[in-house]
């Protein structure tokens, strides 16, 4: 274990398994031929997470990735998002489904799906690696049968790897801890 976690919520086998799960429930709700869903990923921390589930999806599906900031480099967000890069692809009358690392507060999810309903997304679905209810702020209301898929439930503790980070670090890692509060203080 990383010597900056205090410990291990999830480590790489759980993931892996868990992340084939959500992709078969993907699979069975996104049946070919009928229309392929565009997979969005929320760039940075989704990225580890987007990669390994779309690759165990064999649909003829799109895949891009979105910005949005909130956080700079604390442990809270500030309520605000901005999308700072936006979509190449089409997404007007497309089946959306928006891959996230963590729903914590809402707020990114929420400014996210608003923006993909003006873009014309028919529906907008939500795949999440984690979800910490007990911080949330915003209720996240999904488009048109837009369905909610999430990994595991999360604690109120600040976790990095697979993906996630503290300041830019600790995304490489495989499994996902609890950083130790000295290390983001
Ligand atoms: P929200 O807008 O729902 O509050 O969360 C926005 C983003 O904050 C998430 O997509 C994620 O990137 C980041 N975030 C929220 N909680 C955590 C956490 O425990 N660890 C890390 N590394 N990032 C988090
Ligand atoms: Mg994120
Ligand atoms: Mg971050």
């Amino acid at each position: 274990m990383h010597p900056h976690l205090d410990r291990i919520l999830w480590t790489d086998d759980q993931i892996s398994h868990r992340v084939s799960e959500l992709a078969a429930q993907i699979v069975h709700d996104f049946p070919q031929p009928s229309s392929p869903p565009v997979f969005i990923g929320v760039a940075t921390g989704a990225f580890i997470f987007l990669a390994d589930l779309v690759r165990k999806i064999d649909l003829p599906f799109t895949v891009d990735l979105v910005r949005a900031q909130s956080y700079g480099s604390g442990t809270v967000s500030n309520g605000a998002p901005s999308i700072s890069s936006d979509l190449k692809v089409e997404v007007n009358g497309q089946h959306v489904i928006l891959v996230e690392d963590i729903v914590d507060t809402g707020h990114t999810l929420s400014r996210l799906i608003s923006h993909l309903k003006l873009k014309g997304a028919s529906s907008v679905s939500v795949c999440t690696l984690l979800d910490k209810p007990a911080r949330r702020k915003v209720n996240v209301q999904l488009v048109g049968e837009g369905k909610f898929y999430r990994g595991f439930e999360c604690p109120d503790y600040f976790v990095v790897g697979y993906g996630m980070d503290f300041d830019e670090l600790y995304r490489n890692l495989p499994y996902i801890g609890v950083l130790k509060p000295e290390h983001y203080s």
